[in-house]
């Protein structure tokens, strides 16, 4: 943990052994960490950064087996509903194409975007950047994509379509016979191991790899 009592003695300090609390704004000297330690603010306590081991190694892993779980959780049926005789399977993709059919075409182009789109741009944009860092090519291309997916991670919002689908489910329950589909397990799958990827690929390591500094981020 950094020591707050020498942040008088910041003046003068070249700017690359300076960080600031990504909370609080709080200047701190940039502690050097060993692996698996990690600092934190010391007025805040937020995580101001971590040293993982196997960073790039652990988070290719999780990337892949997220993008291997992305096509059975959108085109799996996430429920199947039985009503009046009728049999119906949702999948997400489904979902999209019956709200553009009702003529919700813009609510369609919404869902889609935020739960299929951005969420399989995200994985690929990590998917490349951990390939440069790991193969040390195109570093720069890197750089520029791990950019686009700082951009990008606000508007993927699986967890929002989660939580639409147990609304359905919760509402649905008295009014029609109804099974959760192997879709919904990949689902939830997939929105953990993006919860996971997102603790173990640390920001700074990763910048840090990117930027030709250290070739030792996966150390
Ligand atoms: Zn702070």
């Amino acid at each position: 943990m950094p020591d707050p009592d020498d942040r008088d003695s910041l003046a003068g300090l070249p700017l690359d052994q300076l960080v600031a609390c990504h909370e609080c704004d709080l200047l701190l000297r940039k502690p050097e960490l060993k692996t698996d330690e990690k600092a934190q603010c010391p007025r805040c306590g937020y995580e101001l950064y971590a040293h993982r081991h196997n960073v790039v190694e652990r988070s290719l892993a999780l990337v892949l087996a997220a993008l291997l779980l992305y096509v059975p959780a959108n085109f799996l049926p996430i429920m199947q509903l039985h009503l009046l005789g009728q049999n119906s399977d949702d999948t997400v993709w489904s979902g999209v194409i019956g709200l553009y059919n009702s003529g919700m075409g813009g609510v369609a182009v919404v869902v889609f975007l935020c739960s299929m789109a951005i969420p399989l741009l995200k994985l690929l944009c990590q998917l490349v950047v951990l390939l440069t860092i790991r193969l040390n090519r195109g570093r720069s291309y890197g750089l520029l994509l791990y950019r686009f997916y700082h951009h990008m991670r606000d508007w993927g919002m699986l967890e929002v379509y989660l939580m639409g689908v147990l609304v359905a489910i919760v509402k649905l329950v008295d009014m029609a016979e109804l099974s959760l589909g192997l879709g919904l397990l990949c689902f939830v799958s997939l929105l953990l191991i993006q919860v996971w990827l997102e603790v173990v690929m640390s920001p700074h390591q990763i910048w840090v790899a990117l930027s030709g500094e250290d070739v030792h981020a996966g150390d």
